[in-house]
């Protein structure tokens, strides 16, 4: 068993931590305040070779591995947290499902376009009656001709998306469910009015009525659900690094805070009280990081195994949330103010904690896992 990064990796996270350095970290607090998609990001990601980093060069993907993905996510966030949102979406989720399911006609038309920084794509799973219980999605898809007619209601995905991923029922029971992908502008497709997160990132209702979907824009039919699951264990590694990161950053300015800033005539990081909270975040921030490791290294390049990816969301959510909120207690009132980014990862760290699958769901998860058997969330049956 080896604990260190191979040379390759150290040489890549060299390289990607000078690049957001030089591109990104001048403007980090303005781009976590703006009301603005960071688009331009996305472009010069495309053009440092950051999106697509684990999918095949033949896609016009960079051929590497999801620890890559992970140190992309750990070197951009450090610099700009905002930008980390850009990773995500251009290496984990449901770019790696398209990549994976799509034709190529398909790879070129939604794909390709992502990977050149031209476009964002926004997975549309959530409704108004379906959140942890997923599988009760309603978004109807009836067969019209070769094409589909697709009625229903999404909340929660980013409204500045260019394309949808939009998880569909084309019948009853689980593999009644699979995915289509559909453009803004699209008739009958409407984008509600976007609202905010407590993050700050805006999200938007998104209303489908009798949308034709053309057969070419079906990605998975029935019993696609299963495989677009995988697809979102790959998802829940980026959630995990993104609050690892955030938790990463704050313990960062927070620790330098503590060397300079005087109180009593005396550094904070000389008051044991704070010493204690320093050490406590350490411990959290590496035994996260080992555990989301784990489950990059031992993905192949396909899809991460789910227990170990679910231990690893739960971890890093806890500790990425954890971490930012006592930085933010060791910085004092700037901490609370909109100086310095702390407060930022604090309110996106608490978003994790419930989106890509909440705290709850991952541990309802991992007790199947430690007992063997499956723990149905619905209520019994009654008997007839
Ligand atoms: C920041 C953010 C970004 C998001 N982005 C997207 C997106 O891009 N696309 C998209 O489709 N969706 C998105 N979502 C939605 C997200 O996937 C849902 O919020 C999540 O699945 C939870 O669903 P819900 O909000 O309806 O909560 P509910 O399912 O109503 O749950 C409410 C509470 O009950 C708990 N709970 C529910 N069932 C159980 C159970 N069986 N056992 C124990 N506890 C339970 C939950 O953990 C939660 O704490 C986003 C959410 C957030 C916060």
């Amino acid at each position: 068993m080896d604990f260190a990064l191979s040379a390759e990796q150290v040489a890549f996270q060299d390289a990607v931590r000078a690049f957001a350095k030089r591109e990104l970290e001048a403007d980090a607090l303005a781009r976590a305040h703006s009301e603005e998609f960071p688009r331009d990001v996305a472009k010069k990601m495309a053009a440092a070779g950051l999106l697509g980093i684990t999918l095949p060069e033949a896609d016009g993907g960079q051929g590497g591995t999801l620890m890559d993905a992970v140190l992309a996510i750990e070197e951009v966030a450090l610099a700009c947290p905002r930008s980390a949102d850009l990773i995500q979406e251009g290496n984990f989720g449901a770019i790696r499902v398209l990549a994976r399911f799509a034709t190529e006609d398909q790879k070129k038309r939604f794909l390709a376009p992502i990977l050149r920084g031209e476009e964002i794509i926004a997975v549309a799973m959530t409704e108004p009656e379906a959140g942890s219980a997923t599988t009760d999605l309603a978004t109807a898809a009836i067969p019209d001709g070769t094409g589909y007619r697709v009625s229903g209601t999404k909340v929660f995905p980013n409204p500045h998306a260019d394309q949808f991923l939009v998880y569909v029922r084309y019948g009853p029971g689980v593999d009644g469910i699979g995915s289509v992908m559909i453009r803004r502008g699209t008739s009958g497709f409407t984008i509600g009015k976007p609202a905010k997160f407590m993050s700050g990132a805006h999200w938007a209702p998104l209303y489908f009525d009798n949308v034709y979907v053309p057969p070419e824009d079906v990605l998975l039919g029935s019993g696609g659900f299963r495989k677009q699951m995988a697809g979102f264990n790959a998802e829940r590694i980026g959630n995990a690094a993104r609050s690892l990161a955030f938790g990463r950053y704050c313990f960062n300015l927070a620790r330098d805070y503590a060397l300079t800033r005087k109180q009593f005539g005396r550094a904070l990081c000389e008051f044991q009280g704070l010493q204690w909270k320093f050490a406590d975040m350490k411990v959290k921030l590496d035994a996260a990081q080992l555990l989301l490791y784990r489950a990059a290294v031992n993905a192949d390049r396909g899809f991460p195994a789910a227990d170990e990816t679910t231990i690893a969301k739960l971890m890093c959510n806890q500790a990425g949330f954890e971490v930012a909120n006592e930085a933010l207690q060791v910085m004092g009132g700037l901490g609370y103010t909109q100086e310095t980014l702390v407060e930022y990862c604090v309110r996106r760290t608490r978003g994790w904690m419930i989106a890509g699958g909440s705290i709850e769901m991952m541990k309802n998860r991992l007790a199947e896992t430690i007992f063997e058997r499956r723990f149905s969330q619905r209520p019994p049956r009654r008997a007839q």
